[in-house]
């Protein structure tokens, strides 16, 4: 069920062990041929067949529309908050629900950026809510097997704005997509040390977009379908699914 589509009362009906999900997103630039709004697509894609699937066995919360999105700040129509601000936003609302009773949260990501924070906001409310349950997943980091049989672009393909993410959009909302404008990758190079969004990078590291890429892409969106996309979303929600219902209680 969608929290703000119901009234006072209708919330307070709600059994409180049901999982509370909270999109974490980003408005930010994705290329030449994807909106800034493609993070929140995605995520909210995602939301709305897990409202369908599982209909009153789950809360969704509104969306953050803003994530931590730093290093995409060169190119124009990026958004970003500070670490501590994004931390403030997330943690609160969940102090919210908490004041309301519910005991049980899941953070589903679709933007890189917020990976490293989401961890600090799962482990300052896990110490904060000891009977409370947390739990942090990234999409594309629940089906990598599947994904990487399904990956046409290669290794490094599926970066940013690459096959991936192009294919979703391309089945969620075709209207947003310049497909004119999509072009095979011009000078990157794969490296493993510092991988994709199926496969993860030997270590940690730090890079602004502008470093690695001239137009905003990492990844190649020109094997993208539409079909594909299809495909990936089935994939994903099947797993959501399937954590979904194995944290009811
Ligand atoms: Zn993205």
């Amino acid at each position: 069920m969608v929290w703000d589509q119901l009234t006072t009362g209708e919330t307070e009906k709600i059994n409180k062990a049901l999982p509370v999900v909270i999109l974490l997103c980003a408005t930010e630039q994705h290329g030449p041929h994807l909106p800034l709004s493609t993070d929140r697509n995605i995520g909210e894609h995602f939301l709305q067949k897990l409202n369908r699937i599982l209909e009153n066995e789950v809360v969704l919360l509104p969306t953050i529309p803003i994530g931590c999105s730093e290093h995409h700040m060169d190119f124009s129509g990026s958004l970003t908050f500070k670490h501590t601000t994004f931390k403030i936003l997330v943690e609160e609302m969940v102090d919210s629900m908490c004041v309301h009773g519910f005991t049980n949260f899941l953070f589903l990501n679709s933007h890189g950026g917020n990976q490293g924070i989401g961890q600090v906001i799962l482990e300052t409310l896990g110490n904060k809510y000891p009977k409370c349950q947390f739990s942090l997943i990234t999409w594309w980091k629940i089906a990598s097997n599947e994904l990487k049989k399904m990956n046409h672009s290669g290794p490094g393909g599926t970066g940013h704005a690459g096959e991936f993410e192009t294919s979703l959009m391309l089945h969620i909302a075709p209207e947003l997509v310049r497909e004119q404008h999509i072009k095979p990758p011009s000078n990157q190079r794969f490296d493993p040390l510092v991988g994709d969004m199926i496969n993860s990078p030997q270590f940690s590291y730090f890079q602004t977009i502008k470093e690695v890429s001239a137009n905003g892409v990492v990844g190649n969106p020109s094997l993208a379908s539409k079909e594909n996309g299809e495909k990936i979303s089935q994939i994903i929600t099947s797993k959501l699914v399937d954590i979904i219902k194995s944290q009811l209680i």
